[in-house]
């Protein structure tokens, strides 16, 4: 085990748009067509997050307080999987970075605490948000605890039927949970009771509510550039427990993506040092067959949300209507995908790949049987990948070395791999003919 000493930890956040050749595509008014501008945001956002959604700068201190939150649970430890590579009989090397150590067991809780953060500095009463598996309303909950902030979560139907545990966590923490879609609010009302509810669907809901009060501010936990600047602790952590590994090069760099921010806080630092310092380390982002953004989705201009609320986004997407089959990782069951890594793929700079969940499964327990980590269905997605290409080392006799993402811990979804466990686990990859129809919702822009 690789870990940090305080003095060691990361200070600042990393933004990739400083290093970035060509800049990314902004955001546009639904209505006007025209950028968006940071007064579009403050309806929703306090001033530091619409800075950080803009800035260009390489990078941004953390301020104090959040540290002063960080050090409870970072620099989280990076492992060498020495049983899982003997069991694999591979020679190449795979670490791996776990962000289930923190309070909500996953790499939410970077995001969540610095967004609390800030608008806890503006007087702001209550923060709205959806959650899809349940970690990101926990992480949430968790941070509005701290800072006395109030927090009411829209849970994914799916989801909130078959997690209570998720829900409980989240009222420990003191939040509010509503399945969604509810009768709370507009967008909800369009769907019939008992609908399994999507997280596009849970951002419109969230929205509306936080758009109606000026006391009330809403907090998204993954796609915008302040998340993923957040996360980058990740990657910043991992290079330098990496050295201390005595790993000069990395050959691969593997992560589940949803909305794409764990992947692209392990990834970005990463691709910093490809871009600015020769390194030529490869970045693998690992998405379900039942919601395959990257692979399958058209990098186009789309809604965040249902309900069409949100800026319109260019980024890679299934149409903003579509309503992904209730797999397990209800974390990476989003239409779209982060207009940074969606940029990043564009260009060529990051890798994707798509698996189903039985396959995923199969990976998570082997982990588990060797590593003693029980990683959440979305995390497992990385984990099989990495499977993949090392016992492709093996087949090919290379010494590479791996670096996985374990993005958070599967305790409170004992309940998927109960179904695994029993034979019970379905694939249910995308149609062509379901996708087809989804991206029928797709605007025509420009
Ligand atoms: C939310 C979540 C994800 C997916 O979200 P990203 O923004 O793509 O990181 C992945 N893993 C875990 C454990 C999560 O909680």
């Amino acid at each position: 085990m690789f870990t940090l000493d305080p003095d060691e930890q990361p200070t600042q956040w990393y933004n990739i748009v400083a290093d970035l050749p060509t800049p990314p595509p902004p955001p546009l008014h639904p209505g006007t067509g025209q950028p968006v501008g940071p007064q579009d945001l403050e309806p929703l956002f306090p001033p530091e997050l619409i800075a950080q959604e803009v800035t260009t700068d390489r990078f941004v201190d953390i301020p104090e307080p959040v540290l002063d939150v960080y050090r409870q649970y970072r620099a989280t430890p990076l492992y060498r999987a020495r049983r899982w590579e003997a069991k694999l009989g591979t020679p190449a090397r795979i670490y791996y970075k776990y962000e289930g150590v923190s309070p909500a067991g996953s790499h939410k809780t970077n995001t969540a605490v610095p967004q609390v953060y800030y608008n806890s500095l503006h007087g702001v009463k209550r923060l709205t948000t959806e959650t899809g598996a349940g970690q990101w309303g926990t992480a949430l909950a968790y941070a509005t605890a701290l800072f006395g902030v109030d927090c009411e979560v829209w849970q994914v139907g799916a989801s909130f039927d078959t997690k209570p545990a998720r829900r409980t966590l989240i009222e420990v923490f003191g939040g509010t949970v509503h399945r969604s879609p509810s009768r709370l609010t507009e967008a909800g009302k369009a769907f019939p009771e008992g609908h399994p509810g999507s997280l596009g669907i849970a951002i419109s809901e969230a929205v509306e509510v936080a758009a109606q009060d000026p006391e009330t501010k809403y907090a998204l936990g993954s796609v915008l550039n302040h998340v993923l600047l957040h996360q980058t602790v990740i990657g910043e952590e991992t290079l330098k427990q990496l050295a201390k590994a005595g790993e000069a090069h990395v050959d691969l760099v593997v992560g589940c993506a949803g909305g794409g921010s764990n992947f692209a806080g392990l990834s970005f630092p990463f691709l910093r040092e490809n871009l600015v310092n020769g390194k030529s380390t490869r970045l693998l982002a690992v998405e379900p067959a039942s919601c395959p953004t990257l692979t399958r989705g058209e990098y186009r201009y789309d809604f965040g949300d249902t309900a069409g609320m949100t800026p319109l986004m260019k980024m890679y997407t299934l149409g903003h209507d579509f309503v992904p089959s209730p797999i397990h990782a209800g974390g990476l069951r989003y239409h779209g995908m982060a207009p940074l890594v969606s940029h990043a793929v564009c260009e060529g700079m990051i890798d994707a790949v798509a698996l189903h969940q039985s396959e995923c499964f199969t990976a998570a327990v082997e982990f588990a049987r060797t590593q003693g980590v029980v990683p959440a269905p979305e995390s497992s997605h990385a984990i099989a990948q990495a499977r993949i290409e090392a016992l492709a080392a093996k087949e090919a006799g290379e010494e590479k070395v791996i670096v996985i993402g374990l993005s958070g811990h599967g305790l409170l979804e004992l309940g998927a791999y109960e179904k695994f466990l029993a034979g019970e686990l379905e694939d249910d990859p995308l149609s062509e003919a379901a996708l087809t129809a989804s991206l029928q919702s797709v605007p025509t822009v420009g």
